[in-house]
């Protein structure tokens, strides 16, 4: 038989078709009108996919890159900042922001679950400059409350900007970025938005535009004022990634296309879609048997799941590749062996879900040894499929 290799890793993800010609056909030179035209274009698209009245910034780097100016552009050495930290991801803004000299008080919470809110209220000082998080942590598949911290800020009058790491979140969670005052929001393009990594782009308040005037750690390349100078004349400060704009602009006009045109409703509908393929996961893994890693919050991006004692997560995810031509995620640093990690960020329909499924049962049967009837997975999902197809989801 011949295999068909399928992404199901949360970053990168499968690349969309039509964005993947549109690259492919972006010979064209970014001190032009051409390319300024299609630059706005997508500044403008990305707010509407962000759902902001704030500025939109595009920046020719990884998710990283956003999250280091995220904290060159709006602290000063010895500022204090609180890190809200479940995994990998948070353990970033932890290193990068005492990477920039601020004074960083953490908040933690176990792998695999999301903060208390008392905990964050206690963590919340009066100096505190800037709160960083997650809105999907990555490395344990857990999503964390943005709008409640949001709320907690308010509601303890604190002056604190809230920076939120969406690159996972955004696309597969809805947040109101205004309503609820997120300061700086960063996605990355190698996630919900079907392109290849490069591109990072984040939205930006008054608030943090008016805090950067007083921050005073170094920052050159990431200099957010100067980029936000450049984009309101269709240009960058330096020569951007022009083909992964061109894809950029393609998938965000695919994910419009799949509301008639209206971007605001076809994000809406991506994020339903994330999550009903998410809830579908869920329930035909725990029907096969298998635990997740994180039940109590889980994320849409992706699904965590722990292999029974004894097994090696490592097994299913080599046995998924080789097999199947299925690529998953293994856990990160400690989880390494014991979780893997299958997404549905971006482009993926409910038909994917069906297949990784179908293929888990043959792994569980014949890998991992666990009685298993084939469909029972498949027929979990089904389930939860059909509740969404009939509430139009
Ligand atoms: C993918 C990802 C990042 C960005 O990592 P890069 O490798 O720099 O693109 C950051 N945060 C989260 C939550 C992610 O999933």
């Amino acid at each position: 038989m011949i295999h068909k290799t399928r992404l199901f890793t949360p970053g990168p993800t499968p690349l969309l078709p039509a964005a993947q010609f549109a690259m492919a056909a972006a010979d064209i030179h970014h001190r032009t009108p051409e390319f300024r035209a299609l630059f706005l274009k997508v500044l403008a698209q990305l707010k509407v996919f962000v759902g902001t009245r704030n500025d939109v910034l595009l920046l020719s780097c990884s998710g990283t890159g956003a999250m280091e100016a995220s904290v060159s552009n709006l602290t000063s050495p010895g500022d204090r900042v609180l890190v809200l930290s479940a995994g990998k991801f948070g353990e970033r803004w932890a290193d990068l922001t005492k990477a920039f000299g601020c004074q960083v008080d953490v908040v933690e919470a176990p792998y695999g679950q999301t903060f208390e809110l008392a905990q964050i209220k206690a963590a919340l000082k009066p100096d505190t400059r800037a709160i960083y998080m997650q809105a999907s942590e990555t490395s344990t598949a857990v999503n964390h409350d943005v709008q409640a911290v949001a709320k907690l800020i308010k509601e303890a009058n604190s002056a604190a900007l809230l920076v939120v790491d969406g690159i996972t979140g955004l696309g597969t969670t809805h947040f109101d970025v205004d309503g609820w005052g997120i300061d700086i929001l960063i996605g990355g393009s190698q996630k919900a938005v079907m392109i290849p990594p490069g591109l990072a782009y984040l939205s930006v308040s008054e608030k943090a535009w008016a805090a950067m005037e007083q921050s005073k750690n170094p920052r050159y390349y990431f200099d957010l004022r100067k980029e936000r100078k450049n984009a309101t004349k269709g240009e960058s400060a330096y020569t951007p990634a022009v083909a992964l704009i061109a894809g950029l602009g393609a998938s965000l006009d695919y994910i419009a296309g799949q509301a008639g045109g209206d971007l605001e409703k076809g994000r809406i509908a991506l994020i339903n879609n994330a999550q009903v393929n998410a809830a579908a996961t869920r329930a035909g893994l725990v029907a096969l048997g298998f635990t997740l890693f994180a039940p109590t919050s889980p994320s849409a991006a992706a699904t965590a799941v722990a292999v029974p004692e004894g097994l090696n997560s490592g097994d299913v995810v080599k046995a998924l590749k080789t097999k199947f031509s299925l690529v998953t995620a293994n856990g990160q640093g400690t989880m390494q062996g014991k979780i893997f990690r299958v997404a549905h960020l971006g482009f993926f329909d409910y038909l994917d879900t069906v297949a990784f499924l179908g293929a888990m049962e043959h792994i569980a049967k014949d890998t991992l040894k666990l009685p298993v009837k084939y469909g029972q997975a498949v027929a979990a999902a089904q389930e939860v499929y059909a509740k969404a197809a009939a509430a139009n989801l």
